[in-house]
């Protein structure tokens, strides 16, 4: 390691408390402890004030993640050590990889990074095909948490928040775009070409997704909802809440005033 790098990581040790200790290389890497979290970026990447402020940041949002989530975990998944934050250029999305999360120079050195929504895929395992349920629980935490519990919201695929994503699903229905991804919000899988169409396919599908994922935790509570989807059951959300997929499917869209819906394109091929 280069001079200029122990350095950077020193300063931002002593500019932010809790940054307990410049770790040095991992892979060419400079690496960062706090409390909850871990951040390694390639040297010159992050100034030590960029360093050290991102990583507080992301220390403070493992820790109010964990503390909502955790009631609903089971054993099996109770937290095991820091969440791994890997900034770099290196990457096109962010991406979770058990309790590695990668995220994109770009959006971190711009603040518009989905620390908090990957850190919810790195605490709360996702078993079983229900994409929904996980990027909908996923980026419900993370505009809840950003608005009631500190950190920011990086509004990847809507500004809605949490106070206007119904509204927000509400004008996807009323499109032809949410229409045709309709079918696997609730459901198993994913609508094809969600990576490749992110505007298209993959944005309504995320609001669609966060809207029913809310309405299911506002009435059934997050627990149920984080239990059902570390659990993994078959049948959906029925064993953790008593009622279906398709039962909160067809309750969420009447609710959010979508009633014409509430009784066809429930399953994908329907
Ligand atoms: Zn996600």
């Amino acid at each position: 390691m280069r001079w200029e790098s122990w350095a950077a990581a020193v300063v931002a040790v002593l500019v932010f408390p809790g940054v307990s200790a410049a770790q040095g290389w991992n892979g060419g890497r400079l690496k960062l402890e706090a409390d909850r979290a871990v951040l390694e970026y390639e040297d010159g990447d992050l100034s030590a004030t960029e360093a050290g402020a991102f990583l507080k940041l992301a220390d403070r949002g493992v820790a109010d993640v964990e503390a909502l989530v955790l009631p609903g975990l089971p054993e099996s998944a109770q937290p095991r050590g820091r969440v791994r934050f890997v900034v770099t250029s290196r990457v096109p999305f962010s991406r979770t990889y058990g309790r590695t999360v990668a995220l994109p120079l770009s959006r971190v050195r711009t603040q518009s990074a989905p620390y908090l929504h990957e850190t919810v895929h790195a605490l709360v395992p996702s078993r079983g095909e229900r994409v929904w349920l996980s990027e909908g629980l996923a980026s419900y935490l993370e505009s809840w948490v950003s608005e009631n519990r500190g950190g920011y919201d990086a509004h990847v695929f809507t500004r809605a928040g949490d106070r206007g994503i119904h509204q927000a699903a509400r004008r996807y229905l009323g499109s032809e775009q949410g229409r045709a991804v309709l079918p696997w919000v609730g459901a198993s899988g994913e609508p094809p070409g969600m990576e490749e169409d992110r505007t298209g396919i993959a944005r309504p599908f995320y609001v669609l997704s966060q809207s029913l994922a809310k309405h299911v935790v506002d009435a059934a509570g997050l627990a149920s909802v984080v239990r059902a989807l570390a659990g993994g059951e078959p049948d959906g959300l029925r064993q953790a809440t008593g009622r279906s997929d398709e039962d909160w499917k067809r309750e969420w869209l009447r609710a959010i005033g979508a009633p014409a819906l509430a009784d066809s394109s429930l399953a994908p091929g329907r």
